[in-house]
């Protein structure tokens, strides 16, 4: 363990929303501890913000990839107090509250008190014209279905099939949900995505029991919401006025220290002895693409899991992070003219169940749920194409997939108007898709690298949410970790 005196090496590969926290956060509590650090942040991109990318375009704010994050999860607003940056903070439009799912060409208002997909009101729920009677009857039987005796992780899809029945699975569940991962929900963990669902039906022994529980508590502790400026407070989601570029602006400025080695790879590092070389040596040396090499104490990977796997391929067996495919999404942002659309915008957008066969699987009315992107006499849309069973879409070329969403925009909401502009923007390989068992493999292969190789942590979307909170949190326990490893006592 290293003591006082020297400079504190760290490198962090990854220069994404959890490489750039947990740079902030080894800074942080180095200045706390009083210590001399050096964090070098290292990403083949010239530009800092892996998939957080804005775009300001005739007086729109446009968000290329995630546009906001739930209020409820605090990394991201403890960082924001951290940044000064927490006044810049902005909510959704209260007056566009409803979202709509597509239903045999139509558009459904989504029944109130739905939580997550899960029906927490039954009045609402027993009227809405999503479901067919025998649908809601199934769901109804949430209450009698005895919870599950095995502890092992299985599908979201299995779990909601198993208590709330396929119908609502497929055409109310599956559209809210597996939008946040592009994925499908026979496939993605239930431990690793939704494991309030698996604990509301361990706790209440059924899930809809369990779910409204969940919401009178959150009703009933209001802690996240005391500390959010006034103006923010009753908002579900929240992103930032200038849009969540502000973040990166405050984060570039805050690591002013830090050493940046933009449109450079890491590609391998060596585990070194240090005591076989008098301490002469760092114990880890980081090799990037133009052929430097930089010594580090810790380094922290918050590549995605495919890269992060290159990197630990050499050094041990990474079949936990093989097992997590990627999903390749685009979305199509298209700008008018209100006066050309003379549609009144009531809500946050629609869903599309798969079952719908449009190419597109959901649309923000993002104008109307975020007044700061858009000039009021103008509407901004974001249409969303791709996902998992779904992704050859993606690689359309400009003008098919245009023509595909104007099509379905057309069908679904009457549009005909020419856009003013359309921003198109692929993802290739961008959603991590957590497989059944995945919390269990990837928790295996960290603490064998904790052991073999104290103060390299890989860390980021790929393991314990994909949310940018989450991304945050990880983020700033991997500077812990990676810190903790280097001087013992660190908090
Ligand atoms: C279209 C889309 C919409 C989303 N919407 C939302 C949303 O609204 N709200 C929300 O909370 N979340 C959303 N998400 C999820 C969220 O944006 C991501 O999970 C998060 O930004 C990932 O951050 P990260 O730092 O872990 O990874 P990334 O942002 O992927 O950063 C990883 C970085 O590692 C770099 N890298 C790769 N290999 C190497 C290497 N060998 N050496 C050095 N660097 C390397 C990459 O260039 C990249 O910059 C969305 C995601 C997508 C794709």
């Amino acid at each position: 363990m290293r003591g006082n005196g020297k400079r504190d090496r760290f490198v962090v590969i990854g220069g994404g929303i959890s490489g750039l926290s947990s740079a902030f956060y080894l800074l942080k509590q180095a200045k706390q501890r009083g210590r001399d650090a050096l964090v070098t942040i290292v990403d083949p991109s010239e530009r800092i913000g892996g998939k957080i990318n804005t775009l300001k375009r005739d007086g729109f704010t446009i968000e290329r990839g995630p546009d906001s994050f739930l209020a409820r999860k605090t990394p991201i607003i403890d960082l924001a107090y951290d940044l000064g940056i927490e006044n810049q903070l902005v909510g959704t439009n209260p007056k566009a509250k409803k979202t709509y799912i597509l239903h045999h060409g139509k558009l459904h208002p989504m029944p109130p008190g739905l939580v997550l997909g899960v029906p927490t009101e039954i009045a609402p729920f027993a009227k809405t014209s999503l479901l067919s009677w025998g649908g809601k009857l199934r769901a109804m039987m949430d209450f009698v279905t005895p919870a599950s005796k095995e502890t092992g992780d299985e599908s979201i899809g299995h779990f909601l099939t198993r208590r709330v029945g396929a119908e609502v699975m497929e055409r109310v569940a599956e559209p809210l949900l597996a939008g946040i991962y592009a994925g499908e929900l026979n496939k993605l963990s239930l431990a690793s995505t939704f494991p309030q669902f698996r604990d509301a039906e361990r706790k209440h022994g059924s899930l809809i029991r369990g779910m409204r529980a969940n919401k009178r508590l959150a009703a009933s502790t209001p802690a996240v919401a005391t500390r959010l400026p006034d103006a923010v407070k009753n908002s579900m989601f929240l992103t930032f006025r200038g849009g969540l570029e502000t973040m990166l602006e405050a984060l570039h400025t805050a690591l002013a220290s830090a050493e940046w080695k933009l449109g450079n790879k890491a590609v391998a590092f060596r585990q070194n002895d240090p005591d076989e070389h008098g301490g002469d040596v760092a114990p880890y040396e980081v090799l990037l693409s133009d052929g430097e090499i930089l010594e580090a104490d810790g380094i922290v990977i918050t590549a995605p899991a495919f890269d992060a796997a290159d990197l630990l391929e050499p050094h041990m067996n990474v079949d936990a992070l093989r097992a997590i495919r990627y999903v390749s999404v685009a979305n199509v942002v298209m700008a008018f003219d209100k006066a050309t659309l003379g549609i009144d915008f009531d809500g946050s957008g629609f869903v599309v169940p798969r079952t719908e066969g449009t190419t597109i699987t959901a649309c923000t009315w993002t104008s109307a749920k975020w007044l700061h992107s858009s000039p009021s006499d103008k509407v901004l849309l974001r249409c969303y194409v791709g996902r998992s069973g779904d992704e050859a879409v993606v690689d359309l070329s400009d003008n098919q997939m245009t023509e595909a969403v104007r099509r379905d925009i057309r069908n679904t909401m009457g549009i005909t108007a020419e856009p003013l502009f359309t921003e198109i923007t692929r993802l290739h390989h961008s959603m991590p898709q957590y497989p059944v068992g995945h919390l269990q493999e990837t928790a295996k292969l960290r603490t064998k690298l904790r052991a073999q190789m104290p103060g390299v942590w890989v860390t980021g979307a790929a393991f314990d949410g994909v949310g940018l909170p989450d991304c945050i949190r990880q983020g700033k326990e991997a500077a812990m970790g990676v810190y903790k490893s280097l001087i013992g006592d660190f908090k």
